[in-house]
């Protein structure tokens, strides 16, 4: 393809991509085709000869856009959003003009210290600690990730290595003497006792990761009786069966935002139980730093809430000692006592997908334990010691360029633009919200609306209605919504027995329009639904 064949393709191209989001409310939001579709129509081997670029492109609308679930329909309230918007294409575009693999600062400094210094905006519009700045007191900062999951795995993988650094050289006076080997011999020893803690309602990356890591992991109960979020009454009880089962835990996963009800762990109580655990741990001949469990909060998606000032005080509504206010400080100052944080740009930040933002307190936790060193990595800049190399914060190696969409959406829209689509996706699930609250006959509302998210079920017709009954009913509406093609909800079950609906208002294209259509369309599937058990 020359400049002017590219020229042309790329300007047709746009034009269909603004027809296709012009269009997004008119077609059905989820894919109707059958698994293996594609294969019937494609060749069975590449061609041998190239293909001219309109015969491409058609195939496009004709074989792909069928087999696309549409994310950006205004009509998507299904799991979390996936927001793309016209800014974050260009900053994909510009970015995939620029490959490159920039795993360090002299790859393309423009690369890495971009990163810096959009991270360092973000920090500052979620309203987070200074410590998690690349200039704050502790030398912390962030690093874009493709995901969440590989964020959470990262700061498992830097929390087991300080921990390790710190209990060995705690109990084995001269460690830091012995051969390689031995150190590693004893490190292999000391990490079987090591057991990951993770909330009850966490997302599954945080177990995941320790499988990966080949790891222990314990879920700390966060039950219904407790909002599904974790409390320090829970942790405290597991804390003591994994020490008493002479495990090690070094690392706590918790939540700003679980995946199924938005919950937030309780972290005034949290951080009782830990300070109170990190004491005993001191008081029992540990030192401070090898009695530290590392604390990771995983915002995935409501950690893009904070940019609203209003929803900060929710992460943290009180002091853990009330009569100390210095003990955890409300709101996200909390998060100085924690290790690290995590949140999706791309799951309710006008990013498109991939840009997970993970934060630390202290970079050189990631660097001792991700720092790869090889000779063909070797540059005056890396050994002086003056730049970020961000392979050395990361699992892979070789980087995109992900902080030029983030730059040109954070510009595009501003803070205030970015806390006016938070805001409003707030009100339009607290409308959803009310929409069923208006009919109590036909729904409960379990949580919410928080964070744009409505979880519900159908009503019990009576107070007796068995669970499995009333629950039937709520898998039935949510199948005939989802079926009936105008909408695509998410269905889940909580607790491991109750059946519930997903509703989520955050797409970027999602109007009070859209939002009364979805609450009307509950309503008649629920009418009709209750008809049918009546005949
Ligand atoms: N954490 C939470 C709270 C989530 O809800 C999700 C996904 O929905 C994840 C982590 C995983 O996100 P990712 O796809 O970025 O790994």
């Amino acid at each position: 393809m020359d400049d002017n064949q590219f020229r042309e393709a790329a300007t047709a191209s746009i034009e269909e991509i603004i027809k296709y989001y012009a269009t997004l409310g008119e077609r059905p939001v989820v894919s109707t085709v059958e698994p293996g579709y594609l294969r019937k129509l494609l060749p069975d081997a590449a061609p041998e000869k190239g293909e001219a670029w309109d015969l491409i492109r058609s195939d496009v609308e004709d074989k792909i856009v069928p087999g696309i679930t549409h994310w950006q329909s205004p009509n998507f309230f299904a799991f979390f959003p996936c927001p793309a918007t016209y800014p974050s294409i260009l900053g994909e575009l510009y970015s995939a003009t620029f490959a490159a693999a920039a795993f360090n600062w002299i790859c393309s400094p423009a690369i890495t210290e971009l990163e810096t210094v959009v991270l360092d905006w973000l920090a500052q519009l979620l309203g987070l600690p200074d410590e998690y700045l690349s200039t704050g007191p502790t030398f912390g900062g962030g690093v874009i990730h493709g995901t969440a999951s590989e964020a959470v795995m990262t700061m498992m993988t830097a929390a087991a290595d300080k921990y390790l650094r710190a209990a060995l050289a705690a109990d084995h006076p001269g460690f830091a003497t012995l051969s390689e080997e031995d150190q590693e011999d004893l490190r292999a020893a000391r990490r079987s006792k090591l057991v990951a803690l993770g909330g009850g309602t966490a997302h599954s990356s945080a177990k995941k990761a320790a499988q990966v890591l080949g790891l222990r992991y314990r879920s700390v109960p966060a039950p219904a009786a407790d909002g599904y979020r974790m409390t320090g009454a829970s942790l405290r009880a597991t804390l003591d069966k994994v020490r008493a089962a002479g495990l090690e835990p070094f690392f706590l996963g918790t939540t700003f935002g679980t995946t199924d009800t938005c919950a937030i762990d309780d972290f005034p109580s949290i951080v009782k139980v830990l300070d109170a655990d990190r004491d005993a741990q001191v008081a029992a001949g540990r030192t401070a730093e090898a009695a530290d469990i590392w604390v990771h909060v995983d915002g995935a998606y409501a950690g893009s809430a904070l940019v609203a000032p209003e929803q900060r005080t929710s992460m943290c509504p009180s002091p853990s000692n009330p009569e100390d206010p210095s003990s955890a400080p409300v709101g996200t100052a909390v998060l100085r006592r924690f290790h690290s944080f995590n949140m999706n740009m791309h799951k309710w930040l006008l990013v498109n997908f991939d840009c997970s933002c993970a934060f630390v307190r202290d970079r050189s936790w990631l660097v001792n334990a991700l720092g790869a060193d090889a000779h063909y990595y070797r540059n005056d800049y890396s050994d002086g010691g003056l730049v970020t190399d961000y392979r050395d914060w990361q699992l892979p190696l070789g980087r995109r360029f992900r902080s030029l969409k983030m730059w040109f959406v954070m510009r595009t829209y501003g803070g205030e633009g970015l806390r006016t689509y938070i805001r409003r996706s707030i009100s339009l699930g607290d409308r959803f919200a009310d929409a069923l609250k208006s009919r109590p006959d036909l729904f409960e509302i379990i949580t919410g609306s928080r964070f744009a998210l409505t979880v519900f079920r159908c009503a019990p017709l009576t107070a007796d209605e068995p669970l499995d009954v009333t629950s039937a009913r709520t898998r039935r509406v949510c199948e005939l919504v989802n079926s009936g093609g105008k909408i695509w909800v998410t269905g889940t079950t909580l607790d491991g027995n109750v059946a519930a609906i997903r509703v989520m208002t955050g797409n970027f294209s999602t109007q009070a329009e859209h939002v009364d259509g979805a609450s009307k369309i509950f309503v008649d599937v629920a009418e009709q639904v209750l008809k049918e058990e009546k005949t």
